[in-house]
């Protein structure tokens, strides 16, 4: 099987109030984490014969709180080609230039920067760190990632506007990051809230002068600089996770059904060696995650992976749906205008799959 690698740093300088990510402020964890994360990739290989490794991801929590020699560690224990798309997220008050020189040594070609916004007041009332000199790292990246670096940005924070947002937008495109992530602060400010589709198509509109393209639901990229571990996860294919909270997805196509890894989100029980939950994916249910992951990305559905896995064709297996949603479509996929209404489609489409 071939299967993308997802790698959970479960470690933070503080805690943000909004975040739903597991993570924990003891670093002392860090040398045992390490150790059982590189058993832990060994035996996930094994045991679901991976034959390759085509992106891996290194999230958090806050990769970059590793330092240099600890991403170094946790890279060398992942057996991936030269060349495969590897992604390291760092933060800025922990991103230093040594961190970045032992990424790029050891085959990162795709770095991450949480940002979120450039306005302290909004940092501060989150409960952000804020370090200050943000623009001097996102320089220090564009150094050593000139081609292949992410922002990440939030929506809906306090004291936030839209004016305050799209000036966050020019000051960190002055940078020529090659990808911009986007996401909305809570639940209110998802898609099919107006204030937020409101304030979604301003930004989509400043970075689509900017030379971006909304290609997710979330996500903003520079033609060919798109996410392609996050593509796989949006086309359904298989994934390991490694670490405290992550959760791997394996999938059968001959039977069209897989099996959900979770790890309990406890550092002590990961570095324990406690086994994942397994959770079993019937037919139903890996359909109707195909079709939720595949919506939410602008190329929508791969129709011939879909085929191909569930013996049906999408028209046959939601043609209602698709025939109101005309208006809203082009190509098979939901136009950007459509990603703004995503969860009432889902909703139909959902109703339509279990009758
Ligand atoms: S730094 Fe990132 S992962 Fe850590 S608590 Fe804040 S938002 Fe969550």
């Amino acid at each position: 099987m071939i299967a993308s690698l997802y790698v959970h740093v479960p470690f933070c300088a503080n805690i943000c109030d909004y975040c739903d990510f597991y993570s924990t402020l003891n670093l002392n964890f860090i040398e045992p984490y390490l150790q059982r994360v590189q058993t832990d990739i060994q035996d996930q290989l094994h045991a679901y014969s991976i034959e390759s490794i085509p992106t891996v991801f290194i999230g958090g929590g806050t990769p970059s709180i590793l330092g240099p020699h600890g991403i170094e560690r946790l890279l060398k224990s992942i057996p991936f080609e030269p060349d495969i798309e590897v992604t390291v997220e760092a933060n800025p008050e922990s991103l230093s230039y040594d961190f970045l020189s032992a990424c790029h040594t050891n085959g990162v070609n795709r770095l991450s920067v949480g940002v979120q916004t450039l306005n302290e007041r909004s940092l501060d009332a989150v409960h952000r760190i804020r370090t200050g000199d943000i623009l001097k790292k996102l320089a220090l990246v564009q150094t050593v990632f000139p081609d292949s670096f992410s922002v990440d940005l939030m929506s809906g924070l306090p004291f936030q506007t839209v004016e305050s947002l799209c000036a966050d937008i020019n000051t960190v495109c002055s940078f020529n990051p090659a990808h911009i992530s986007l996401y909305a602060l809570t639940q209110e400010t998802q898609p099919d809230n107006t204030d937020y589709a409101d304030e979604l198509y301003c930004v989509g509109q400043e970075l689509l002068r900017q030379s971006y393209s909304q290609y997710e639901v979330s996500n903003f990229a520079k033609k060919g600089k798109r996410c392609m571990h996050n593509v796989r996860y949006w086309r359904m294919e298989p994934w390991l996770g490694v670490g405290p909270s992550a959760s791997g997805t394996l999938i059968d196509d001959s039977t069209a059904t897989g099996v959900r890894n979770s790890y309990k989100a406890d550092i002590e029980a990961y570095i324990r060696g406690e086994a994942p939950l397994h959770e079993p994916l019937d037919y139903l249910t890996l359909m109707k995650e195909t079709v939720l992951m595949g919506f939410r990305y602008i190329d929508g559905v791969d129709t011939q992976l879909f085929s191909r896995r569930f013996k049906l064709t999408l028209e046959q297996c939601i043609p209602s749906t698709l025939e109101r949603w005309k208006p809203y479509m082009k190509d098979g996929a939901l136009t950007s205008k459509g990603l703004l209404m995503l969860n009432r489609f889902l909703t139909e489409a959902f109703i339509e799959l279990e009758q």
